[in-house]
């Protein structure tokens, strides 16, 4: 590359150039926190640093102070953060500066529809990063040079869809960053104004960022502006709120404010500390179980790793955080950390941690909880299948829709429905279907309606995975309403008297088999029904639609599971149906009530041409008996 004086233009990558676009313009309420993102950035790049040292000691060569420097030059215009980190080569700095390397932030401009309001009001859902340059700056260029590197490289853009990119002499390693402010973005160039930012979001960094203005002489003292402490290192009682939010979004990339957070510091026998927060948000990767994920792993201070995740349970993937340990040891590997004994002592107190930190927040902010179930619920109720150690802990933090809401919301505790039960009632009644409004409709209610028992109604994805391992709370065993025999039972008095069908019924029931056929297990008698004519019930062993959807998503098949049909002996049709003499009607009427069956529960019809012929026919016939 040796012809390369001359700088090389560069196209942006498509999404880079949307990016650019759509932050200049809507985060511009927001400009300030370019500066938060560029120390952020240096203060990684430092961590970065600090780590490869551990191995190759060398690369910090003669300059072993960590630091980030600010410098504001009014005669030029132009705003400088530098530090003494990692740096970028050529490669790196096309790579992470010339697309957007982050799945997220191409995943969020998916998300995009163009909508100005809408599009801006996602746009603080994303961290934005090193882009966040342009909203205040004209000009931007990144001048870097990796640790144990020769060369150091140029980088330059207007923002307005294209860089260059040219050979450059750099003394020392690590990146400069200078910023050609916008003509009405000078407020940038006062000094007082740039250390009240420094404080405001930079407090908490760990590196010391000192700030300088060009021209004036340095008073030697070099007095960084922030704490330049690690601030999970301080006491508790010495960090605000405010910091610990900064802190948060500093880790997280996040721009929303935690709901809560939790910091403690254990001495003895094993020394570490944590400080773990709880997401007011769901990444919109929270299902992808091979996404980053993960505490932020400290050694004595010493950055090793953004995704340490073998300190959470994956039912707790959404923790963010950081643990610093006293007693690993600095050049812990992955696999090491994998089976490191201090390691599982950890995560078993994290777990804990985390659990009461929850409850806490249910307690005192249920509004809070309740954002926080709406988030993560889903995926903490994995917790009941994966950490079997804690389920009575989990299982009270459960949130159900039930019978009992208003809504469609999940927002009733096993121990809202315990207290509204009352002692006598032996079971937790539950109900699973696809949807909300499926489930709050399904026929199964209807017997317990009238005695008026409460029913758990649920309606997420993993509910029957899950609850197969949820088999009793505070001593009382869960019961699926939609499953095998009911018995409403656990009350001696009111003794069912449940007539035996007579012989005519029974014949009725043995003829819509006859037609249904294989179709369906048994035909019988129901005790759930009270409205409904029919509804479909499945085995207690066997296995429901939704695990079998489950399973068909991984690409297994599932065994087949055949209903019972249950009918309503009291109702009208099946009434109507123990006089019809002619065949087809009888016929017509049994699939039916299988049809509405599947139907009622939100499932699709085998055949539903088949059904809407038979409705028409029906209709037809009732007109001309008429
Ligand atoms: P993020 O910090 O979330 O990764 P950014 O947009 O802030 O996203 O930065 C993109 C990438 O550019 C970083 O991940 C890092 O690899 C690189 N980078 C940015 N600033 C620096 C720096 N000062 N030193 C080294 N690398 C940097
Ligand atoms: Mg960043």
């Amino acid at each position: 590359m040796s012809e390369a004086r001359e700088p090389t233009t560069y196209d942006f990558k498509a999404e880079v150039k949307q990016l650019l676009h759509l932050m200049v313009h809507s985060l511009y309420s927001n400009k300030e926190i370019f500066l938060r993102e560029l120390i952020s950035n240096a203060s990684d790049a430092n961590d970065r640093l600090r780590f490869e040292s551990l191995s190759q000691p060398d690369l910090l060569a003669d300059d072993p102070e960590l630091g980030i420097g600010v410098t504001l030059d009014s005669e030029a215009g132009t705003l400088t953060v530098s530090d003494n980190g990692i740096g970028m080569s050529r490669d790196e700095i096309v790579e992470q500066l010339g697309t957007i390397a982050h799945s997220g932030t191409a995943r969020f401009l998916e998300t995009l529809d163009g909508k100005a309001q809408k599009d801006s009001a996602l746009i603080g859902q994303f961290g934005v990063g090193f882009y966040s340059s342009f909203i205040v700056a004209e000009q931007v260029e990144v001048l870097s040079r990796r640790a144990g590197a020769d060369e150091s490289v140029r980088w330059a853009s207007s923002g307005d869809g294209s860089y260059t990119l040219e050979p450059a002499e750099k003394e020392a390693r690590g990146t400069t960053i200078t910023l050609t402010l916008k003509p009405d973005e000078k407020e940038f160039l006062e000094s007082y104004r740039v250390n009240a930012l420094i404080r405001k979001y930079s407090d908490h960094i760990a590196f010391p960022v000192t700030l300088g203005v060009a021209g004036e002489e340095d008073d030697g003292s070099g007095e960084p502006v922030n704490k330049a402490k690690a601030l999970w290192a301080r006491p508790r009682t010495e960090v605000g709120d405010e910091e610990y939010i900064e802190f948060y979004k500093h880790i997280s990339h996040d721009f929303k404010d935690p709901l809560i957070w939790s910091h403690n510091r254990v001495e003895g026998r094993r020394e570490y500390t944590s400080l773990l927060y709880v997401p007011s948000a769901a990444p919109w990767d929270l299902w992808n179980r091979e996404s980053p994920r993960g505490v932020k792993l400290y050694v004595q201070r010493v950055f090793i790793t953004d995704e340490a995740t073998q300190f959470l349970p994956l039912y707790l993937r959404f923790i963010r955080g950081v643990v610093d340990s006293g007693d690993l040891s600095l050049n812990v590997s992955r696999e090491l950390l994998q089976q490191d004994p201090v390691v599982g002592v950890m995560k078993s107190a994290l777990t804990k941690r985390v659990l009461t930190l929850l409850e806490r927040l249910a307690r005192e902010e249920p509004e809070k909880y309740a954002t926080y179930w709406k988030e993560f619920g889903v995926a903490f109720k994995e917790g009941l299948a994966e950490d079997a150690g804690n389920q009575e802990k989990i299982a009270a933090l459960l949130r159900f829709n039930s019978t009992a809401s208003d809504g469609l919301g999940q927002d009733r505790s096993l121990d809202d429905y315990l207290e509204a039960a009352g002692e006598d009632q032996d079971a937790i009644y539950y109900l699973i279907a696809d949807t909300p409004e499926a489930v709050r409709n399904s026929p199964h209610r209807e017997a317990l309606r009238e005695r008026g028992l409460e029913v758990l109604l649920l309606s997420d994805r993993i509910d029957e995975w899950v609850m197969q391992y949820l088999t009793e709370y505070k001593g009382k065993s869960f019961r699926d309403v939609a499953r095998g025999a009911l018995d409403l039972g656990g009350d001696g008095s009111e003794k069912k008297v449940e007539a035996e069908p007579t012989k005519e019924q029974k014949a009725l029931l043995k003829r819509i088999k006859r037609v249904l056929r294989d179709k369906v297990d048994e035909v019988r008698v129901s005790d759930r029904l009270k409205e409904s004519a029919a509804c479909l019930v499945i085995g207690e062993q066997d296995m429901g639609f939704q695990m079998r959807e489950l399973l068909k998503a991984t690409g297994q098949a599932p065994p087949e599971t055949v209903p019972s049909l249950e009918v309503n002996l009291d109702h009208p049709i099946v009434g109507m149906m123990t006089d019809t003499g002619g065949e087809d009607r009888f016929e017509d009427l049994s699939w039916l009530l299988l049809e509405q069956a599947t139907l009622v529960e939100g499932r699709p019809l085998d055949h539903p041409a088949a059904f809407v012929r038979r409705v028409n026919s029906l209709l037809l016939g009732a007109g001309s008996d008429a």
